[in-house]
């Protein structure tokens, strides 16, 4: 049967992202608990409806690593998606509860990231476009499984059109302009695994010559976005950096910006962007804490260059996740631990 607004009972909050929020939802025909994603699309209906028929997809999606799809629906101004919960929440989440994650579990979340990458592009030429940790979510099963990948282009451009649609984890060859590849994705996962791993954001560590920033605030204003968004298109280098200046509280809670802060320091999110092109690419550090076949992994995720860059599939035979299928490494009982 189809997924309706009336039959679904809300029952907690588990969160609220660029595109909208997430509901925790008892689903009363079935009783399944559910996690209901609204999502604002300021656009016609016609437009809404079209993102609804590309959506139809999901129902074809079925992978243990991907997060199922139960049906979305319409309700003015908005389109809602309905998903498996996942109870442990999404991994940015748990990070921040417990502090860095022990590199056997991180091992095990690449492996579940790339199985469901490999499946959403050998089977639908599925794109993900979006990983990063809060897109990979837990359950107390020890499921680890994907989420809120790009299948509907009507989704993605309404997105886009009303929301800064700017990721920091976006690989070097798309913030200057290049296309999505699903080696685009391969550079997401590496940045979250080092983030994941070393219980922060990779970038927010300033460089030496970054000093000179750690009075400004990452905020980004609407104007800002605008320039963003076409510096995106046009290449970086193409941009001005922005003026060494407060912005006041009001606005900064006003805007979709994005601010990066941590040790002190605070890069805008054009910062940011020039420093993922320009400087060379984070690492498992340091050296010597992290199984070496971890950090090859890593550094493999992590090439600069998309061409020289594994896929998905192939980096599932790399030696750490030969070793990691071969290891056990008891989830349950991690997620119990928070
Ligand atoms: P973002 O991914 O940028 O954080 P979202 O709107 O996609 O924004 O999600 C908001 C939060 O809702 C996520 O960070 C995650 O913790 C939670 N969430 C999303 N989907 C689910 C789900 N299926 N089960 C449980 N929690 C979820
Ligand atoms: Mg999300």
């Amino acid at each position: 049967a189809a997924m309706k607004a009336d039959d679904l009972r809300e029952i907690g909050d588990l969160g609220a992202g660029n595109g909208g929020s997430v509901k925790k939802v008892t689903h009363l025909p079935t009783g399944t608990t559910m996690a209901k994603k609204i999502v604002l699309i300021d656009a016609k209906p016609s437009v809404r409806k079209q993102i609804l028929r590309e959506l139809h997809i999901l129902h074809g999606c079925h992978d243990p690593h991907i997060v199922s799809f139960y049906g979305a629906f319409v309700t003015d101004p908005n389109v809602c998606i309905c998903l498996e919960f996942m109870d442990k929440g999404s991994l940015d989440g748990i990070y921040k509860k417990t502090g860095p994650i022990p590199i056997d579990v991180i091992g095990k979340i690449a492996f579940s990231v790339l199985s469901g990458l490999t499946y959403l592009y050998d089977v639908h030429r599925i794109i993900h476009r979006d990983i990063k940790p809060s897109n990979i979510l837990a359950n107390s099963s020890g499921e680890i499984k994907i989420c809120d990948f790009g299948v509907s282009g009507e989704l993605i451009n309404s997105i886009a059109d009303t929301f800064v649609g700017t990721s920091t984890y976006m690989s070097p060859e798309r913030i200057q302009g290049a296309q999505y590849t699903v080696k685009s994705d391969v550079w997401s996962t590496g940045i979250s695994l080092i983030e994941l791993a070393l219980g922060r954001f990779p970038f927010a560590e300033s460089s030496s010559d970054d000093s000179d920033l750690s009075d400004l605030e990452g905020t980004l204003s609407p104007a800002r976005a605008g320039n963003l968004r076409m510096s995106l298109s046009m290449g970086l280098d193409q941009v001005e950096r922005r003026p060494k200046k407060k912005t006041d509280k009001k606005d900064k809670r006003k805007s979709n910006g994005v601010s990066l802060q941590g040790g002190g320091m605070t890069m805008s999110i054009l910062e940011l962007l020039q420093h993922i092109v320009n400087e060379p690419a984070p690492r498992l550090t340091p050296e010597g804490r992290f199984p070496v076949e971890s950090e090859q992994f890593v550094d493999a995720c992590l090439l600069k260059d998309p061409d020289a860059r594994p896929t998905p599939k192939e980096l599932l035979s790399f030696q750490w996740m030969l070793d990691t299928k071969n290891k056990d490494v008891d989830l349950v009982a991690w997620t119990a631990t928070f």
